[in-house]
């Protein structure tokens, strides 16, 4: 018997199951969308990031202090 069945995805990038319906299909939202789109672009072309947009910043090494809490 004929049996209607949801098409059900999951999102490629976390995994969440996704609705055919839903508005960013195949994605879970705009966000994994915009993950996936980065991926992809990776190797083609470079997209700014606002993620990554601030300024490296490494941690500095701070001495440790002789007179620290024991
Ligand atoms: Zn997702």
């Amino acid at each position: 018997m004929p049996r209607k069945r949801a098409l059900r995805l999951r999102c490629p990038i976390c995994k969440k199951t996704v609705k055919s319906g839903d508005a960013e299909f195949p994605f879970c939202s705009e966000r994994c969308r915009t993950i996936d789109l980065g991926k992809w672009a990776s190797g083609a072309y470079v997209i700014p990031s606002p993620v990554t947009d601030a300024d490296e910043q490494l941690p500095e090494s701070m001495p440790e202090d002789p007179e620290g809490e024991s």
